[in-house]
């Protein structure tokens, strides 16, 4: 969603949507590391008003997300619940006076280009931005084995104790179920 500055009424633009997966898709990096899914879409609700020299995006956007865990790549929920309160100014109106600048550096600001706020790429941000900077299924995961690949949380290590697997030993396995077709 595009919105044009000059299309906001005095009073406020109010923007309410919803988010769903396939719309999250179009602003996820081809290697996300979070393996981000939408357990229900994500509940955008904005208020933009113009300001003499910036607008103000104030509103929340909530939901839950499904992240992969850091050590063992099992889904985790992770609520969504962002507070927005955001500044968007002209790109070409850099601060010049060092009370702005200062004002600025408790505000949390963004740059546009003064005539179209590109909203879907705000609102992205602001998911991300919430992503916590590593995702656990639980302090204590105990991840998966770098060998075998079992998840240590809930199965014993493959690998583990001399108990290494060649590859005939899934042949014995599969010989010790086939029916015993030995002839006379
Ligand atoms: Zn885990
Ligand atoms: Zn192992």
């Amino acid at each position: 969603m595009r919105i044009r500055v000059d299309e906001i009424p005095e009073s406020g633009r109010f923007v309410h949507l919803h988010w769903d997966q396939g719309r999250l898709r179009e602003f996820l990096p081809p290697d996300d590391p979070f393996e981000m899914k939408l357990v229900r879409p994500v509940n955008v609700d904005l208020e933009i008003h113009k300001r003499s020299d910036h607008l103000r995006v104030l509103g929340s956007i909530q939901g839950l997300l499904e992240l992969a865990c850091h050590r063992c790549l099992d889904p985790v929920r992770h609520p969504l619940n962002e507070a927005v309160d955001l500044f968007l100014i002209e790109e070409v109106r850099t601060p010049a006076e060092e009370e702005t600048e200062l004002e600025l550096e408790e505000l949390e600001y963004e740059f546009f280009d003064g005539e179209v706020i590109e909203l879907d790429q705000l609102i992205a941000e602001q998911i991300f931005l919430s992503l916590p900077h590593k995702v656990l299924c639980s302090a204590e995961c105990r991840g998966l084995c770098p060998r075998c690949g079992a998840n240590l949380n809930t199965e014993p290590c493959r690998c583990a104790g001399g108990d290494e697997r060649s590859p005939f030993a899934k042949l014995n396995v599969l010989r010790e179920t086939l029916p015993d077709k030995k002839m006379d």
